[in-house]
């Protein structure tokens, strides 16, 4: 069995960064505990254990995004707007390595049976991905003829994606809601596992009211539905305060920022203002809504630059930077509490027991350096260890 060491960095742990080393094999964190050196630092039956050199670096579990679409989201602004699908390199480059893959605004083009595949794909080169059924489209086009049947009977779904108030999205009425979150309950007890109902809110407040209604009449537990896109707009932020004060989580995305999209609002004020509403920390979450979008106007009428906008560890700076979050509690809403959100308990801690994946990151920037998946190197000094033999040659340089 190879053993690898991080030795001499500083561990994210429950209670903080602590220094520590951390031994892995297997997959697995075997150990976390204080910097050794000389033969004391060699457990028995590692004496050839790999070393990476930690010192000076911040460790972290590997980032966990609740929503990012891996096989291309957009198509709304014409034939030319559809994403591309997005390469599993660029996704660890980001530090991410574990991935919701969502459905996007086109069903037709993009359906179930591809981000299936692809969220396949990426699972072997390292990104533990694992998919939404639903969509922007109800009735939804599913894959065994239901969602109930969907998510009970292919493993790789976790829950079902609807956009609420989105316009050009269909989405269920109060009634369907509470027909589905029963639905969902169900599985999740049949499976005995994780069976979220991720709302996407949109621009239009009345079907936000109609989940409300859907989870007071079904009497689920709340927890099991993920609200998305708190900071789009000034009323989508009151609509997840009531659902994240209701008992649902509550997910911010980066991508949404008032530079980008007018009327929208800063991810670090977002998180504020539901903590100031006394939504749990623990409940919230950051996810990118990556490769969603094609180049947006911005407010000096030029286009912004193409960009997946995969970036999470740049709101967990800015959340301890404007002094909202410590840097620990940032990182929660990036490992932490999706993992708990994915009942993944081996997921999202540095402890004994979990998967081997970690980050190396620079303790300023938090530049990703080292990123490790199921005890593998995957990313060195930044880059993949592995390209993707799809990858765009604009981002081999
Ligand atoms: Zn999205």
């Amino acid at each position: 069995m190879q053993f690898l060491v991080l030795r001499g960095g500083s561990v994210l742990s429950p209670t903080g960064f602590v220094p520590a080393d951390v031994w892995t094999a297997a997959g697995t964190i075997l150990g976390v505990g204080p910097h050794a050196s000389g033969p004391e630092a060699v457990p028995p039956g590692a004496p050839d254990a790999i070393e990476l050199d930690c010192t000076g670096k911040l460790v972290t579990p590997g980032l966990i995004d609740g929503h990012l679409h891996i096989m291309g989201g957009g198509g709304g602004g014409g034939y030319a707007s559809r994403m591309p699908e997005l390469p599993v390199d660029a996704v660890l480059e980001a530090g991410i390595t574990t991935c919701v893959a969502m459905p996007g605004v086109d069903p037709l083009t993009r359906p179930l049976e591809g981000l299936l595949a692809l969220a396949r794909a990426y699972r072997q080169q390292g990104v533990r991905a694992v998919a939404m059924t639903g969509g922007f489209v109800w009735p939804p086009r599913t894959l065994t003829g239901g969602i109930r049947s969907d998510v009970y009977l292919i493993p790789d779904l976790v829950g079902v994606k609807v956009a609420l108030g989105e316009h050009m999205a269909t989405a269920p009425d109060a009634a369907e809601l509470a027909t589905l979150l029963r639905e969902l309950e169900w599985v999740g007890r049949m499976i005995g596992g994780a069976v979220l109902l991720h709302a996407h809110l949109g621009t239009v407040d009345a079907p936000a009211r109609d989940l409300e209604a859907a989870l007071v009449d079904s009497g689920v537990d709340p927890s099991i539905v993920q609200v998305t896109h708190a900071n789009y707009t000034e009323q989508t932020l009151a609509a997840a305060i009531r659902l994240g004060g209701a008992g649902c989580r509550v997910d911010v995305n980066p991508l949404l920022h008032p530079g980008r999209v007018a009327g929208a609002l800063s991810p670090v004020e977002t998180v504020r203002r539901l903590l100031d509403a006394e939504v749990p920390l623990e409940r919230l979450s950051l996810s990118t809504d990556g490769n969603a979008s094609v180049p947006r106007e911005i407010a000096d009428g030029s286009y912004e630059h193409y960009d997946r906008h995969l970036d999470l560890l740049g709101t967990v700076r800015a959340l301890e930077r404007d002094g909202i979050l410590s840097l620990e509690e940032a990182f929660g809403l990036v490992t932490a509490n999706p993992a708990e959100a994915l009942q993944r308990d081996d997921l999202g801690l540095v402890r004994p027991g979990a998967a081997a994946d970690l980050l190396v990151l620079d303790p300023e920037t938090l530049a990703v350096q080292t990123v490790m998946s199921d005890g593998v190197v995957r990313v060195r000094d930044g880059r993949a260890v592995a390209p993707s033999q799809f990858r765009d040659p604009r981002w081999q340089a």
